[in-house]
């Protein structure tokens, strides 16, 4: 494709790019700034497609990097979103669907007994780590993936790096390096929190070692269930994989794109902790509580699992297949069902060219996909949508593969 032709087919996103580079901190935060060769500037979504402001229409897999579970736009949310914020949407005192919800996570969730809420997967984490810190009067942190951008757990610049002191890395997988981090901070570590599961999945018996190991030395096990809480299973991974933890976090998916996050653990852990100053004028307010009430009932009544796992697995037998048939090598496949990737590696010049040919052509077909991050499939992917992304991903990756 000309740069010429680039440049028209998507004219307005290229000036928005401009005056958001005016207007914004950064043009954008930082995972926003695309980088393909031109910026999507999406202007509306609908069930799994987006419009960019050229009106140029995609197949997506970013999902808002996850929360969209039903997909965008999502009627019965919306419906019940408009129903109730029509009556008014923050009070700062009690509202009868904030019980709802909770009454709902904890007859879904395993560790749930009890729920406090937050707003936006950063500051949930926040609250269960500081939950821990005062429970078990404990200050070390062992942390494994991505948690949110607060000091404790992303202490690169402009971070208080005193903090950083506190917060100990794990690799996952591996229980060895958590019993060395155990032994060497004999005593001081308050919890360990991680990703159950993202591009990597967990080895048989990983978890419950997990499990076993936190409580043999008096630390709590918190799961970051943000991106894979509803899907692997409306009770998270948790539920998946049979391992419950002290505290959990959910947020991305629970409102369909409307944001709120809540903790939920065990009731000894959080009443012994309700003293602990942590409030947000947003917590558990309704257009989230509406949404999430909504998002869960439509997920239980069209049975909203299962069909993520069997689009996802169809996509990624389909890149196996198609990758093998073409002699495709050089590519990485991750996650499964729910949150599943495929990528082509890059490393030397000629791969790295064939990996932007393949997103380019792929995005220019109508087709968006994550490069780097896991993708998400939703409720509104149908089984028309999924094989028409492979139809598109072949030819591609065909193109791509005359890159190399
Ligand atoms: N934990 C995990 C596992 C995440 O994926 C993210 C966001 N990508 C966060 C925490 C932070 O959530 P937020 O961006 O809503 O603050």
């Amino acid at each position: 494709m000309s740069d010429h032709a680039t440049n028209r087919r998507f004219e307005r996103s290229l000036a928005l790019h401009e005056r958001a580079s005016k207007a914004l901190v950064g043009g954008g935060q930082p995972h926003k700034r695309s980088r393909l060769p031109w910026p999507l500037v999406i202007e509306r979504g609908s069930g799994c497609r987006i419009w960019d402001a050229d009106g140029n229409e995609y197949i997506d897999y970013l999902m808002g990097y996850g929360p969209v579970l039903l997909g965008h736009a999502y009627p019965r949310v919306i419906e019940a979103v408009t129903e109730h914020v029509r009556r008014g949407n923050v009070y700062n005192v009690g509202h009868p669907l904030e019980i709802v919800l909770a009454e709902k996570l904890i007859q879904l969730i395993p560790a749930a007994e009890r729920v406090a809420f937050f707003v936006g997967g950063s500051a949930a984490t926040t609250g269960a780590v500081k939950f821990a810190r005062a429970f078990t009067g404990r200050e070390k942190v062992v942390r494994c993936g991505y948690h949110g951008w607060h000091d404790w757990s992303h202490s690169e610049r402009g971070a208080l790096q005193a903090i950083a002191a506190y917060t100990l890395t794990m690799t996952f997988n591996d229980l060895d390096s958590l019993e060395e981090l155990f032994r060497l901070h004999r005593g001081e570590i308050a919890c360990v929190i991680l990703e159950p599961t993202c591009h990597e999945l967990p080895h048989d018996g990983y978890l419950q070692g997990l499990n076993r190991l936190c409580h043999d030395n008096g630390a709590l096990l918190v799961f970051d269930e943000v991106k894979t809480g509803f899907r692997y299973a409306l009770g998270g991974a948790q539920e998946h994989f049979g391992v419950t933890p002290d505290l959990a976090v959910f947020s991305k998916a629970m409102g369909n794109g409307f944001s709120g996050a809540v903790v939920v653990g065990k009731a000894d852990i959080l009443d012994s902790t309700a003293d602990v100053w942590i409030v947000g004028t947003f917590h558990g307010e309704v257009s989230f509580v509406a949404a999430a009430i909504a998002t869960i009932a439509e997920m239980e009544d069209k049975r909203g699992v299962a069909h993520l796992w069997r689009q996802g697995d169809t996509l990624l037998a389909g890149y196996r297949e198609m990758t093998a048939r073409l002699g495709v090598e050089n590519v990485r496949f991750g996650g499964a069902g729910p949150m599943p990737f495929f990528g082509i590696g890059g490393g030397d010049e000629r791969l790295d060219r064939m990996r932007d040919v393949f997103y380019e052509e792929a995005l220019d077909r109508g087709l968006y996909l994550p490069d780097t991050h896991i993708w998400f499939t939703s409720l509104s992917h149908t089984d028309e949508d999924i094989a028409r992304t492979l139809d598109i991903s072949e030819q591609a990756l065909r193109v791509a593969k005359e890159a190399y």
